[in-house]
């Protein structure tokens, strides 16, 4: 029997680094051709799919202000960065067979649509996987934060973060040998024991918005088509 998924749309995190493969810097192609593959794995299983891509591969606005920029002018940097990211994606997953589209939130006519929130709603109900790139389009704000209040806007009913592990732990699970994962956890939760999930505002508006936030490993391949599932590996915020 077919997998069945759980959910109708689904707004996919990826971070900028997930992005990198084994690379100190920048997009490995394999990396991003295989999440294009998972991508439209989930895609086949009839789900509504959007996707915020980070930037934190190329640039992070954090790491220019550390080194005297306007923290402001590096956010902005950091923004752009994703729009990199968020175009090569829409190349990778383009090539196989699954029509995409960019909305940037900081209009770039030329290689993008803008954000428009009825025309994303519009694009997956017509099969499309819509990439929101920019971020919020604001300083001061991460790709976190970006994509809950995009799966808020697009009625998401999760959004999944894929991460280099399988989940959230007790421990970092590289260092610590018996550090537990969890299989589910409150907002409050994670937000009182600062559990790393994901930044504090985007869990905020997560918890408001009563999406759960399911934290997976892009690393493996087929399993955010196993998440979507409710198989395989994963920690469930809700
Ligand atoms: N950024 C921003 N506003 C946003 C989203 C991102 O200013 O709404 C900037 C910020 O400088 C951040 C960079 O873009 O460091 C890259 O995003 P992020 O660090 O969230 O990427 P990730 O860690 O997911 O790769």
């Amino acid at each position: 029997m077919g997998k069945r998924p759980l959910y109708k749309r689904v707004l996919l995190k990826i971070s900028g680094e997930a992005l990198m493969g084994q690379r100190e810097y920048g997009l490995c192609s394999e990396t991003v051709s295989r999440i294009a593959e998972d991508i439209r794995a989930v895609h086949e299983l009839g789900v509504q799919v959007c996707v915020v891509v980070g930037g934190g591969n190329i640039y992070r606005g954090l790491a220019g202000a550390a080194k005297g920029m306007d923290r402001a002018t590096g956010d902005y940097m950091g923004m752009l960065a994703t729009v990199i990211n968020s175009l090569a994606m829409q190349n990778a997953i383009e090539k196989i067979g699954v029509p995409t589209r960019v909305q940037s939130a900081i209009p770039m006519a030329s290689v993008s649509e803008p954000y428009i929130r009825r025309r994303a709603l519009r694009h997956m109900e017509k099969g499309r996987v819509v990439i929101f790139a920019a971020g919020t389009g604001n300083p001061f704000f991460t790709t976190d934060t970006a994509a809950a209040l995009r799966a808020s806007e697009m009625g998401c009913d999760a959004l999944l973060k894929g991460t280099k592990v399988d989940g959230v732990y007790s421990a970092d699970p590289v260092k610590v040998k018996d550090a537990e994962r969890y299989r589910q956890l409150g907002y409050m939760e994670v937000l009182s024991r600062d559990l790393g999930v994901m930044d504090h505002s985007a869990i905020s508006l997560a918890r408001e918005n009563r999406i759960p936030i399911i934290v997976f490993s892009i690393t493996k391949p087929g399993s955010f088509a196993e998440a979507v599932c409710g198989e395989g590996l994963y920690t469930i915020v809700k």
